[in-house]
């Protein structure tokens, strides 16, 4: 059989990965969006698969991150007609997500008109994908539990095993039998970070011959010496109790804004929280919250324990979630203390880049970056601490303060990898893939653990193929 990294190869983003068997069957691993090649991002911009997408027989969706799942509905504009297989919770999150990335298509295919009807430059295409092409991938979407065997043909089992990270983030275990040999591969998907807010620990394979792991945080250790409520404490009480302030959050709708509240939550029950509104400022993230109620035994013994002690993990009584646009404008006339925990987490459009607007001139005001900012967006320029800064355009002075904690990130660090690569075979494996990590944090894992004694790792350029024996 043959293994294609048609994606997230020398890269964080664009996870999507062939594997062909010797019968011919085609299984497709993620198919996810590439922001790094930010032109699959504008309308219009056509996505060139480097196979027939009416060649693929199955697609195996690990998780509803957009940059796994985003491309699903092109894949199906394209000729794709298999059936998708993911978790129960991924299926309902990349429902709201795709919907979600095509209103952002939208928004920028509307922006490009106003350009061009103004004589400037832009483009006047049409959507990579449109509605149809979206119902249809969800219609494609059939579901399988972690553990549990998926009989797919005579040649091909799947298994999804817990990988932590988001709700329903699935590792797949592939087993495949030809010519009377079994070969088993692990693709990890993203992996969730060890003592994780919310989801349980990544669970490390068994019994495989080869590894196709995530590496985003190689080379880099999470440097957060504090737990996540006590981060958060921290700063309420430097911004919000010490001082007249607002403390606004730019959180991921799915998993980061979770994370936050129910550790609010906790100081709440704590008695810890000072009496301040708390405000969940994102459409989004209140409809990908109900899905993490509904499937509350997706997450870990100590939230499901919370649950049940207290009724519920996202909600207390000074959280005030926003759903209206007016109710967001109106914010901005909030004059007391307060907390606003708004999307995007990278401060690229959403309504967080309005708040962050609103606000970056007043001394009170906290910044909390929350996660990983791509070089290029909003949050990385404001956590590169220049004194002025331009919000679509505009130039403003930095008066607030721009903090920044990795207490909440979604992946394990540089040794979080190391242990699941170890605890999933190690020096032992036939080959370890490195995938969907900057060229920088592949290339430092890679060379960590050679000086280790591994002779067996891969870090594969885009479209490469490997034969697998
Ligand atoms: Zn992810």
């Amino acid at each position: 059989m043959k293994i294609t990294f048609c994606g997230a190869a020398r890269q964080v983003t664009g996870s999507m990965h062939l594997l062909e068997l010797e019968s011919g069957y085609r299984v497709l691993i993620d198919c996810g969006l590439d922001y790094e090649q930010k032109r699959e991002f504008h309308r219009g911009a056509k996505v060139n698969f480097p196979f027939s997408p009416s060649s693929i027989d199955l697609v195996v969706l690990t998780h509803a991150h957009v940059d796994h799942s985003g491309n699903l509905p092109t894949l199906v504009r394209q000729g794709f007609e298999g059936k998708i297989l993911c978790t129960p919770p991924t299926a309902e999150l990349t429902s709201f997500l795709l919907l979600d990335s095509l209103k952002i298509m939208e928004i920028e295919m509307r922006k490009k008109e106003a350009h061009r009807k103004k004589g400037k430059k832009g483009l006047n295409q049409g959507s990579i994908y449109g509605f149809r092409d979206l119902n249809e991938a969800l219609d494609r979407l059939i579901t399988l539990h972690f553990n549990q065997d998926f009989l797919v043909n005579e040649f091909l089992t799947i298994r999804f095993q817990e990988a932590g990270h988001i709700l329903g983030a699935a590792s797949a275990k592939l087993t495949i039998t030809e010519k009377g040999k079994k070969r088993v591969i692990g693709f990890t998907g993203d992996l969730g970070n060890y003592s994780s807010k919310l989801m349980k620990d990544p669970t490390p394979f068994e019994g495989i011959d080869f590894l196709i792991t995530e590496s985003t945080y190689g080379g880099r250790v999470h440097s957060a010496t504090r737990t996540p409520e006590e981060e958060l404490m921290h700063y309420i009480d430097e911004t919000c109790v010490k001082q007249p302030g607002r403390l606004v959050i730019p959180a991921f709708s799915v998993g980061r804004t979770q994370a936050i509240i129910y550790a609010l939550n906790e100081l709440y029950e704590q008695g810890r929280l000072p009496n301040i509104k708390f405000f969940v400022d994102s459409p989004l993230a209140i409809r990908t919250t109900d899905t993490y109620t509904k499937y509350s035994e997706y997450m870990n013994e100590e939230s499901q324990a919370f649950m049940r002690k207290y009724g519920a993990l996202f909600d207390f009584e000074y959280l005030h979630y926003i759903e209206d646009k007016r109710g967001s404008e109106r914010l901005a006339d909030h004059y007391e203390p307060c907390v606003i925990i708004s999307a995007a987490g990278m401060v690229e459009g959403g309504r967080i880049q309005e708040h962050v607007r609103n606000n970056i001139r007043n001394a009170y005001c906290t910044i909390l970056i929350a996660g990983f900012c791509a070089d290029g967006t909003l949050g990385h320029r404001l956590l590169s601490g220049q004194g002025h800064i331009y919000i679509n355009g505009k130039e403003f002075p930095v008066f607030a303060k721009v903090a920044k904690t990795d207490a909440f990130s979604a992946h394990p660090d540089h040794h979080g990898l190391k242990t699941f690569i170890e605890a999933s075979g190690g020096k032992n494996l036939k080959g370890i893939f490195l995938v969907h990590g900057e060229e920088s944090s592949m290339l430092s894992l890679e060379s960590d653990l050679q000086l280790n004694g591994y002779d067996n790792v891969f870090v594969p350029e885009k479209v490469e193929q490997f034969e697998i024996l």
